[in-house]
């Protein structure tokens, strides 16, 4: 193989527009997406910056007809995406502060289209309850939906494994822009899509993704003759930002956040199943909140002692478990507090604002994950075997990957549990914080 490749330093230029908010100029909501493509980019990423010219282009009209949104809304074109995310992490590290201070949420506008068949949604928990909501007001652009939501087509396509009354909704991995935002500093974020038949096509990407073959015509013969599926993209993802910045409250859904933790605490807990000596002889426990519960109360008949007894046994044995079911606690009290705030009162708007706006901010650790410093999120990263693919609690599932092949079993073992500590403290502080303010 010939490679001519060219060594030189080159100017790299973000383009920023901003909306003000009328209301609280300080606080963000971002829409961002690369512009520089590897050859000519006729799906990577022009399917996507088209979709942000659009949006930008719809805020601009409304813009003229006296709207004003109540929060600062900042449209980012990256350069040098496809150079290692570097437009879009400069810039997150040059703003780094005022962006963990006063960001709401980051939505990312690369591909709009990476197949042709039904939606993909890559997002934060926070976000779900927003996406199924929009999608029931978008019309579906699939032939045989003719009259039906985009949420009717989605779902029917691409049902969540977990519940079949609501479409798959995916953990958000890497491989774009929203990285630095989510996985360093703490941001909501979220992307949107059209994509492939998971079913029947099992690579990760679409054939010619990256080459000289990504071109308009593609676009335009094969995947998106009429262009009604970058329309859906481009609805879903301008609603989503008017959304987040005109709402009086975040339209963020904590107590989908607690459910997902469950689901991931008990995911990685069957998978340590499969080591169930190990787990034992190293004094290594994800046991449920329910299986010591019961065995607490055959051994203490006090109510004073079964408190003591459990505060023990959720410190030593299954940390992880109770910090999601306080977590799910906490989010449940917050939810129906939400409901009784005074929306005449502008403070005690802002208060639970914050506490939505601050609450992802609550899953970084500042340490980082182990040999990845700049991964910060306790809860999701990308995976370590496909950085495009999201990975819940890495720092655990990453300790116990291959642990049977490891030279040092003991060492290993200390390793998970000092992650599933990790873990366990971290959604214990975050449930603190969405504690009532007194
Ligand atoms: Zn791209």
């Amino acid at each position: 193989m010939h490679v001519h490749n060219t060594n030189k330093i080159t100017r790299i230029y973000n383009v920023i527009g901003t909306i003000r908010g009328s209301v609280e100029p300080d606080r963000y909501v971002i829409l961002g997406g690369h512009r520089d493509s590897w050859v000519f980019g006729g799906i990577d990423p022009t399917t996507g910056t088209a979709v942000l010219q659009e949006i930008a282009q719809s805020f601009g009209k409304l813009m003229s007809r006296g709207w004003r949104p109540r929060r600062t809304i900042i449209f980012a074109s990256w350069d040098a995406e496809e150079f290692g995310l570097l437009g879009s992490t400069e810039w997150a590290e040059e703003n780094a502060k005022s962006l963990q201070e006063r960001s709401i949420a980051y939505i990312n506008s690369d591909s709009s289209i990476e197949g042709n068949y039904t939606l993909r949604v890559d997002c934060t928990p926070l976000l779900y309850q927003l996406v199924y909501k929009l999608t029931k007001e978008i019309s579906s652009p699939d032939d045989g939906f003719e009259g039906k939501s985009l949420f009717e087509s989605w779902l029917e396509k691409d049902p969540s494994s977990e519940n079949a009354n609501f479409p798959r909704i995916n953990k958000l991995g890497s491989g774009s822009d929203f990285e630095a935002y989510f996985q360093r500093l703490g941001i909501a974020s979220g992307r949107a899509r059209y994509t492939k038949n998971r079913k029947t096509d099992k690579y990760s990407n679409y054939p010619v993704y990256h080459t000289i073959y990504e071109t308009f015509e593609l676009v335009e013969k094969f995947y998106d003759p009429t262009f009604k599926k970058q329309l859906s993209v481009a609805q879903l993802r301008g609603a989503l930002v008017y959304e987040l910045a005109d709402s009086q409250i975040i339209p963020f859904n904590i107590q989908d956040y607690a459910k997902a933790l469950k689901n991931y605490a008990t995911s990685i807990y069957h998978l340590s199943k499969k080591h169930d000596q190990q787990l034992k002889d190293h004094g290594v426990s994800f046991e449920t909140l329910k299986s010591y519960v019961g065995k607490e109360e055959i051994k203490c008949e006090r109510e004073v002692i079964i408190k003591i007894h459990r505060e023990y046994h959720r410190a030593q044995r299954d940390s992880l478990f109770s910090a999601v079911q306080n977590f799910s606690e906490a989010a449940s009290d917050f939810h129906r507090r939400l409901t009784e705030v005074d929306l005449n009162n502008p403070l005690a708007v802002r208060i639970v604002n914050d506490q939505l706006m601050l609450l992802e901010r609550a899953f970084i650790d500042p340490l980082g994950l182990p040999g990845r410093k700049f991964y910060r999120h306790i809860i999701f990263a990308p995976s370590r075997h496909n950085k495009y693919a999201g990975e819940s609690f890495p720092g655990i599932y990453d300790a116990m990957f291959d642990i049977e092949n490891k030279a040092d079993p003991r060492s290993a073992w200390t390793e998970v549990r000092k992650h599933i500590s990790a873990a366990a403290f971290t959604i214990q502080a975050a449930a603190g914080t969405l504690k009532e303010v007194v």
